[in-house]
């Protein structure tokens, strides 16, 4: 998927702060933060929307609420508290279409989300 934006952030070839990576996850900061902690937590596997994730995604899902609790605890918001969001399709206000689930902490958030 060589047009899609965060393939181009997790090869290396477009600019991300990237703060977490390994064989199947890679994590970089919001370049648009709506709170003071805004990480972006992706599939090195280029994944749509929840609705393209297959029967073999399963485990990355578990995976990436992994690397959620890490930079939680590193970024210094595990005890004060935080949220993991996946927007899916037009009414969610998806923007870009390879899954990534936002980690959002730092500041105190209103319920229901917009
Ligand atoms: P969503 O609206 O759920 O699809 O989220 C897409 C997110 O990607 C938004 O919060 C954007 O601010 C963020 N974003 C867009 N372009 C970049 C970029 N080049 N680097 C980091 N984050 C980006």
């Amino acid at each position: 998927m060589s047009e899609c934006l965060f393939c181009g952030i997790i090869a290396g070839k477009l600019k991300g702060e990237i703060v977490y990576g390994d064989d199947s996850v890679v994590a970089f900061r919001d370049i648009l933060p709506r709170a003071p902690v805004h990480i972006l937590i992706v599939p090195r596997k280029h994944i749509a929307t929840v609705m393209d994730m297959e029967p073999s995604d399963s485990a990355l899902v578990g995976e990436i609420f992994r690397v959620a609790a890490k930079l939680a605890q590193d970024e210094g918001i595990a005890a004060t508290g935080f949220r993991v969001v996946v927007n899916c399709g037009r009414d969610a206000g998806q923007s870009v279409f390879h899954l990534h689930y936002h980690l959002l902490g730092g500041r105190v958030m209103g319920w229901p989300p917009g």
